[in-house]
């Protein structure tokens, strides 16, 4: 699969869609948004990324004034764990809006991708109190409408979450 980046300017934001697979050869655009503008990422159609992508990626963050709001929306499992591994990926200053969460199904196998959304299955901490995660305990198997359980361990998987606190978890 080829590397796909698609950048969209509204007034407010400045929109990065990546889709497919990103590796050493991926290029973001070459931009200067303004102060009020958002830098959102679109994550949803990230299939796979390896760690070279994932330094070009920082290098390029690292490079904006700082001032500028990151955003990032949608992010599949394999760039939470980079978030989680890579010091600096994951700028201090940047939000995650959503996230997904594999949820297993004990009967049938099926894994399910859950999308945590801010506000509402996880609440970032401010001033020093902790994250609050409300992620459910079970879902639905679609597969064969049994219970399905996180497939993570939690103090790793959310560690992105926790870290940029700074102060702990609730649960
Ligand atoms: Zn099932």
């Amino acid at each position: 699969m080829t590397i796909d980046i698609k950048t969209h300017k509204t007034a407010d934001d400045v929109i990065i869609e990546l889709s497919n697979d990103l590796s050493e050869t991926m290029s973001l655009p070459n931009i200067k948004p303004l102060l009020s503008q958002r830098v959102i990422f679109e994550c949803e159609n990230i299939k796979y990324i390896n760690s070279e992508a994932v330094q070009l990626w920082a290098h390029w963050l690292s490079k904006l004034d700082e001032r500028i709001q990151i955003v990032f929306r949608k992010t599949p499992p394999r760039v939470v764990d980079y978030f989680n591994i890579i010091d600096g990926f994951l700028p201090t200053s940047a939000t995650v809006e959503s996230f997904f969460v594999p949820y297993e199904c004990e009967k049938c196998e099926h894994v399910e991708l859950y999308l945590a959304q801010r506000g509402k299955d996880y609440i970032d901490s401010s001033a020093g109190e902790a994250v609050q995660i409300n992620l459910p305990k079970i879902i639905n198997c679609p597969g064969c409408q049994g219970a399905m359980e996180l497939g993570i361990w939690k103090e790793k998987y959310l560690k992105f979450l926790i870290v940029k606190s700074g102060s702990g978890v609730t649960t």
